[in-house]
């Protein structure tokens, strides 16, 4: 096999060559055929997330060890199965839900493999799709996408895709009965919309600062959108709400978006943030009980959900992100077109087609 591997953080990835792994136990050896290239493998190559104010999370410091084949947005079809594997046979192309933990903590054992303190995550801890071949500790972390996607398609579900609908999953009912307000309508903001509608949700209001994106969320399902630039945009957000807002997930993550989400929401209502951009709110402690306000965090989706996310669009697949293929041998080039702001939707390695 080969595979593509981060050696020095923030040097050139290098080509490894090895022969396929033969699976053992309960593994399963995958022949990769779509790898998406995701914005967090560009920090995962540099080594670093910038947490503003000077500070940085250095990922080595996390348990990330060198080197390191990145990818964690993968399908494959299954090229040999352990002994003690059940339920897939050569030739299956199942998609790889990555967020997988030690298995056997309280954490795990609850089904939220992707909280673990001990994560095995695939392409980040673990090596990823960035390879002709991927080793999968387990069938029940390979999901069967049904034939009306291709694997560029149902790639992505195991990480943006699950991201979203992991934050609309802790909105609980108000899906179905309230808009959700969706700030950040890049990558991950046009598929939470595009969710919303696959649930059949109340649907959502957008809410970017750039007028192309708020276009393109209109086009994805949004019934309005709202630019947070606006001196009255918490005014404008109810009343495209009808009412104050129950429901919002902010994708972005900086001091004004949580500030305008938090000033929109109603009694009771939630906040669910994903975004990582950073900085701060300074929130009065008694309106958290006097609003009886719910502010979570949510860092990707369980392997629970990436099951339903696949049972709701297998039939009926998303609205397809503009997405580009490309050579196992481009993902350098990827990851530096990701650092340069000049991919437009996503790129997805095809390294054994
Ligand atoms: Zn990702
Ligand atoms: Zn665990």
């Amino acid at each position: 096999m080969r595979s593509f591997q981060v050696c020095r953080c923030g040097e050139p990835m290098q080509f490894a060559e090895r022969i396929d792994p033969k699976p053992v136990g309960h593994e399963v050896l995958l022949k990769v055929l779509a790898a998406g290239v995701c914005h967090s493998d560009l920090h995962i190559w540099e080594g670093f997330y910038d947490l503003g104010g000077g500070k940085i999370l250095r990922l080595q410091d996390r348990g990330v060890k060198l080197p390191l084949t990145m990818g964690h947005e993968n399908v494959g079809e299954v090229a040999a199965v352990g002994p003690r594997a059940r339920g897939v046979k050569v030739g299956d192309k199942r998609l790889v839900y990555p967020w997988i933990g030690c298995g056997t903590c309280m954490v795990c054992k609850r089904g939220d493999e992707q909280l673990c303190t001990s994560p095995r995550f695939l392409g980040v801890y673990r090596d990823g799709g960035y390879a002709t071949h991927l080793l999968v500790p387990h069938p029940p972390y390979l999901l069967n996408y049904g034939s009306r996607m291709k694997p560029e398609q149902a790639a992505p579900l195991a990480c943006s895709g699950v991201t979203a609908y992991g934050a609309l999953k802790k909105l609980g009912s108000l899906v179905k009965s309230e808009p959700v307000v969706v700030i950040g309508a890049g990558g991950l903001g046009l598929i939470c919309i595009a969710i919303i509608k696959a649930m059949k949700g109340k649907g959502a209001i957008a809410v970017d600062i750039d007028p192309v994106k708020r276009e393109a969320a209109k086009r994805a399902g949004a019934f309005a959108t709202v630019d947070p630039n606006a001196p009255d945009a918490v005014a404008q957000l109810q009343a495209a709400a009808k009412g104050p807002v129950w429901a919002a997930i902010d994708f972005v993550g900086n001091s004004q978006t949580e500030q305008l989400a938090v000033d929109s929401l109603i009694k009771g209502g939630k906040l669910i943030v994903v975004g990582l951009f950073g900085g701060d709110i300074t929130l009065s402690l008694p309106l958290i009980p006097i609003r009886a306000m719910t502010i979570q965090g949510s860092y990707t989706g369980s392997l629970k959900e990436l099951n339903e996310l696949i049972k709701l669009v297998r039939n009926r697949p998303l609205p397809l992100v503009p997405t580009k293929t490309t050579a196992l041998d481009c993902a350098q080039h990827v990851i530096a077109d990701i650092k340069a702001g000049k991919v437009i939707g996503r790129t997805v390695l095809t390294p054994a087609v």
